[in-house]
């Protein structure tokens, strides 16, 4: 017997109409170049995307075309975000981080036709310009007067784009299963891999993000949603505020600047925020110089990688913020695993709650997670059988876009290979040890660069740590501790190395410390291990 309920389609448009109706009034603040304060309502981000949706019909784009973006976090990204996909169009989100080959294979095979641009991020397409052969016409996000002086043929603003288009739009009634976006993994090995997301994945996608453990946004807050927007659909943040009427706040191109990030909490009255914990150590490290608190900011949503023990109790302690540590990735829409704690947590003692806030969390509803060794078997949840991390949910994507080979990733039907190595706690709390391909195998077993790197940056001298393993002609690799001290601290080896006694096990001991002024970043602002490793190849460790 069926039930009897009405089958609804799960679009991206019906959370624009909602919040069109409910929330039109609710407050959206960017920092862009024209305007380092611009303030609009989400009532007026919906009237211009549907101005938008017509340009784009004048254009001559329709249902699964591909538009490009180049740009940073602000308002007209959003109208972007929400005029794009409701008209059936794919928004594809580029990151301009990328290395230019990158930028440009991404944008080619996707066939992007039309490409919107920040003007700080004109200078690279312009570069690039010859190579793109499926755009048609470049649109710089601003207006006439700021529109820099550009050799590209036919470059007009977004504002002249949109100026004189009607205000009424008939949106399409889409299949739910429509493709709304598109956004390329990184591509540390190989090409970057494309993502498609749908309106499905979507909008349920956005029910688990929006469950009260998860980045708690609710009508009474003011987000800042530094995660980029071209870094997989920025978390779902930008669906999830209009849903439930989030006042939100755009840091433009200011997201890597720890004063800007400051001056906004505390002048736009800042509840809540989210992105990857590098940003966040910039921004803690400009408080402590600065002797700010982070007022009224209450909780930080961490995520992209492992969010060191120091840094959670650094909001904790100086500013009483609370954070999420959460675990995900492009393939996921990115939710993937909430920290969150039990009843009766605040009891607990220290030690038992400092080892469950380095965790990743408990799977989102809607996630299934099994941990699996080379064979495929599936491995037991007892808190200490490390396994490959595989995923299935509506959320999880089934392929990649136009791969042109089998995805090694889905080679089990159903399932998702993350690249993920962690274990499973009897109630389902995962611990990331480490990504597959940064693994250190020491003697046949595992060290968990990941558990070091937390334990190192607890030390009062240290900002930074990563580790990597370094051949060894006896234990194959061993681990090579390398450290970004705080600012005018000058800690030795033989300090650092005497903090991590007794609060690892013996045998992860580094068997080197090596100090450096900064780590190389991948494009989404994590510690680019691959990029550590090429510095250190042929470096030769005392023990070898
Ligand atoms: P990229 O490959 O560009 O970094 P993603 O953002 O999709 O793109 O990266 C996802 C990966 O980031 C995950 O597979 C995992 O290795 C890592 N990651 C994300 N969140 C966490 C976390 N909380 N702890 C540890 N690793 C994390």
């Amino acid at each position: 017997m069926q039930g009897l309920m009405m089958n609804v389609p799960l679009v991206i448009t019906d959370i624009m109409r909602h919040a069109e109706r409910c929330h039109a009034g609710t407050e959206v603040v960017s920092f862009t170049v024209d305007n380092p304060r611009h303030r609009t309502t989400l009532g007026e981000v919906f009237r211009r995307s549907r101005k938008l949706a017509n340009a784009l019909t004048r254009a001559g784009m329709g249902l699964g075309d591909r538009v490009g973006t180049l740009a940073w976090n602000d308002y007209r990204h959003l109208e972007l975000y929400y005029g794009v996909s409701c008209m059936g169009a794919v928004l594809h989100t580029v990151n301009p981080r990328l290395f230019p080959e990158q930028v440009a294979y991404i944008i080619n095979h996707a066939g992007d036709r039309l490409l919107f641009v920040d003007p700080l991020i004109l200078p690279l397409v312009e570069k690039l310009k010859p190579a793109l052969s499926s755009v048609e016409q470049v649109i710089v996000l601003t207006d006439d007067a700021h529109l820099p002086a550009s050799a590209i043929d036919g470059l007009r603003s977004y504002e002249s784009f949109i100026a004189g288009e009607p205000e009424e739009f008939d949106w399409p009634d889409l299949d739910e299963n429509t493709a709304s976006s598109l956004c390329y993994t990184s591509g540390t090995t190989g090409n970057p891999k494309g993502v498609l997301f749908s309106h499905r994945s979507t909008v349920l996608h956005n029910y688990a993000a929006l469950v009260g453990d998860a980045f708690g946004c609710t009508r009474r807050d003011t987000i800042l949603v530094v995660v980029p927007m071209f870094h997989a659909n920025a978390w779902g943040l930008p669906y999830a505020g209009p849903t439930v009427g989030t006042r939100m706040v755009f840091p433009g191109p200011k997201m890597g600047d720890g004063a800007t990030l400051a001056t906004l909490i505390a002048e736009e009255g800042i509840t809540l925020a989210s992105g990857v914990p590098t940003v966040w150590q910039l921004l803690l490290n400009h408080a402590r110089e600065a002797g700010v608190r982070l007022e009224p900011l209450r909780k930080v949503s961490v995520g992209g990688s492992a969010c060191p023990l120091a840094v959670m109790e650094e909001f904790r302690e100086r500013h009483g913020v609370e954070v999420l540590h959460a675990w995900g990735m492009t393939e996921m829409s990115p939710v993937g695993t909430l920290n969150t704690f039990p009843w009766g947590f605040e009891n607990w003692p220290k030690a038992e709650q400092d080892a469950l806030r380095v965790k990743q969390g408990q799977p989102a509803f809607g996630v299934q997670v099994k941990i699996v060794d080379d064979a495929g078997h599936e491995l037991p949840w007892d808190g200490r059988t490390a396994g490959i991390v595989k995923v299935r949910g509506p959320w999880v994507c089934s392929d990649y876009y136009k791969l042109g080979h089998p995805s090694e990733s889905h080679a089990e039907p159903g399932w998702f290979a993350t690249g993920d190595v962690a274990t499973m706690d009897p109630d389902g709390v995962m611990q990331i040890t480490d990504r597959a391909k940064d693994v250190i195998k020491s003697g046949g077993e595992w060290i968990s660069s990941i558990d070091l790197e937390n334990v190192a940056c607890g030390h009062p001298k240290v900002l930074q740590a990563a580790v990597i393993g370094i051949r060894h002609p006896k234990w194959d690799e061993r681990p090579l501790l390398v450290v970004v001290p705080r600012a005018g601290e000058a800690p030795t080896r033989e300090e650092v190395l005497g903090w991590l006694q007794g609060r690892i096990a013996n045998w992860w001991m580094p068997d080197d410390v090596v100090f450096v002024d900064s780590l190389p970043l991948t494009a989404t602002g994590k510690i680019s291990k691959l990029e550590l490793r090429k510095r250190f190849t042929g470096y030769v460790l005392p023990t070898a």
